[in-house]
């Protein structure tokens, strides 16, 4: 089935709107990139499962995603039905655990967390993901990762949900199961403790205030854009190769922090690919270091 027919039919099944021919540089946080045939959020886990249900036995291709902060999509037009979770994004709590649907943001849930006076999720409250995203990517910053909170996660999986102790999730360095088994996080569970509201609220407010400092947050980008090599940091080897300012139409490696692409104002994601392929092999001829992408690039 053609996937703007299949989002017609989720439209009348559900009464929602969908977007068709969306340009995801207004869905994405590098504010670059092509368009894609339909662009849906699904207001209730019930139209989630029959997306994902439906998209599979017609054959449709699905990509699901959160705040679109660690994304790139190539310019031109992609026969995709981005399903988009943000308004998925219910917290509760059972004593000193934290349930979220997938689509919460980070900073609302770390938020939560300091209002209900638990510690634990400062790390996660600056980095502007979802908790779906964050566990695809086992997001991490100042030391903590999701894997050290994680409890469990429970996913959409060929129309049945499954619960996974954080055991079984394949949490790594910017890794998880999921980026093999293509499983849909619906939602995550974390284990925090008890703290004084005023300290963790004061925690983040440093954590942020470093981060600002540090890095170009009010230039669109999607945060670090390689991924940490073995032994050392993707900025110090871009920078120690001379590459602080590159630019390639408008993207630019950041000269506040050489971890960061950037778009300038007007980058298409040709430029911004065509300038981390610079860096790639600059720094290789300069270190010996291949640069991996931590960036999910959609072609
Ligand atoms: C200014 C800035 C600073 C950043 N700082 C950090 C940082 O300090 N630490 C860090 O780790 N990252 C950082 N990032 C990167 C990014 O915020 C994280 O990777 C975040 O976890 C991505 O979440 P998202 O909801 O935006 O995911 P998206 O970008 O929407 O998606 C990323 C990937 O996850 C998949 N995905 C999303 N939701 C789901 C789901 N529910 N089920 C299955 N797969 C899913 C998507 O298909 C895609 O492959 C930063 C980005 C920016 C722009």
């Amino acid at each position: 089935m053609r996937t703007q027919t299949f989002a017609r039919l989720y439209m009348e099944e559900f009464g929602e709107t969908v977007l068709f021919d969306e340009p995801m540089s207004r869905r994405t946080t590098f504010r670059a990139g092509g368009t894609v045939a339909a662009f849906i959020k699904p207001r209730t886990v019930e139209e989630l499962s029959w997306l994902l249900e439906n998209a599979r036995e017609e054959s449709v291709p699905v990509l699901v995603m959160g705040r679109g902060s660690n994304l790139l999509f190539t310019d031109g037009k992609h026969d995709l039905a981005v399903v988009c979770l943000t308004d998925l994004n219910r917290i509760t709590r059972q004593g000193s655990s934290l349930t979220a649907l997938a689509g919460c943001s980070l900073g609302s849930l770390a938020a939560y967390a300091a209002g209900e006076g638990l510690a634990g999720l400062e790390f996660a409250s600056g980095i502007p993901g979802t908790v779906g995203g964050a566990v695809y990517m086992n997001a991490g910053a100042y030391g903590g990762e999701i894997k050290d909170v994680a409890v469990s996660v429970t996913v959409l999986r060929e129309g049945g949900i499954a619960v996974l102790p954080a055991a079984e999730c394949g949490f790594g360095y910017r890794r998880s199961v999921f980026q093999d088994t293509g499983d849909v996080v619906l939602s995550a569970s974390v284990a925090l403790s008890p703290g004084e509201k005023g300290e963790i609220r004061a925690r983040m407010a440093e954590l942020n205030q470093r981060r600002n400092e540090k890095q170009p947050i009010d230039k669109p980008s999607a945060g670090s854009t390689f991924k940490r090599p073995q032994g050392d940091y993707a900025a110090r080897l871009i920078e120690a190769a001379g590459l602080k300012g590159l630019t390639v139409g408008g993207a630019q490696v950041s000269v506040k922090h050489a971890g960061f692409v950037i778009n300038t104002g007007d980058a298409t994601a040709s430029d911004i690919l065509a300038l981390m392929d610079e860096v790639q092999k600059r720094v290789f001829d300069f270190s010996g270091i291949l640069l991996e992408p931590e960036v999910k690039i959609i072609r």
